[in-house]
């Protein structure tokens, strides 16, 4: 059974960030993987999952976020080979500190060695990073500048918008996944969601040929045409 549990969504859920968590339930079906999707509120214990989802949210709720996170086995069951994929605020808190409004610095949950500051305004609007032979698009909404460590991989280049710095977004390293894009990213980008469902079930995965991948295509089509 393949468990994929989002993470306290009243807190990190804005966009429609929980949508990834369907999208990854609804493409490992489709290759006949029996999958249940579940939720961790405020409250409750972490669940045992093999894929966790934090989404982004405002600077108050992905303080509080962290706070809970930090109390769970998130870090111990990651240690173990739990995927973790984290959109904006949740990529901010996997790090080793983030700053939020007013530019106090808080300790994150210390995953990877990720730093996160304040930048001079925010970065709003369309996010496009080149992924190897993949384009990765979505919407950005938020205040951190993000600086990689030595031994972090970033997800992507930017082509347009913010993403970490204007250059790279997100990050990859170990089981952790992370982009600035919300979207839900990865209804908004298939191949990203199989991407990661490969790296956990551990084969290649058949194309679908869903709505969302020909939109997928579509968009792709019409932005190098432009
Ligand atoms: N609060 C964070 C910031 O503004 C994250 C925002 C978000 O998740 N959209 O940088």
């Amino acid at each position: 059974m393949l468990t994929i549990a989002n993470l306290v969504p009243d807190l990190l859920g804005t966009y429609g960030d929980g949508g990834n968590g369907l999208v990854l339930a609804q493409r490992a079906r489709g290759r006949g993987e029996e999958t249940l999707l579940v939720s961790m509120e405020l409250g409750d214990e972490l669940p045992d999952a093999s894929i966790y989802l934090l989404g982004g949210g405002e600077d108050g709720p992905q303080r509080l976020a962290c706070d809970v996170l930090a109390r769970t086995s998130l870090a111990s069951r990651v240690a173990d080979g739990a995927t973790v994929l984290a959109v904006c605020a949740g990529l901010q808190i996997l790090g080793l500190t983030f700053s939020v409004e007013g530019d106090d610095q808080y300790a994150g949950l210390g995953l990877c060695d990720v730093t996160t500051t304040r930048g001079a305004s925010r970065s709003v609007g369309e996010l496009r990073v080149r992924v190897g032979e993949r384009l990765l698009v979505g919407f950005e909404n938020h205040g951190g500048r993000t600086t990689l460590g030595a031994g972090v991989a970033p997800l992507g280049r930017v082509e347009h918008g913010r993403g970490n710095d204007g250059t790279s977004d997100g990050f990859r390293t170990g089981t952790l996944w992370a982009t600035y894009a919300h979207g839900p990213v990865l209804a908004q980008n298939p191949w990203f969601a199989d991407a990661i469902l490969a790296s956990v079930l551990g084969y290649e995965l058949e194309p679908m040929g869903t709505v969302a991948d020909l939109l997928y295509e579509e968009r792709c089509n019409s932005l190098t045409r432009s």
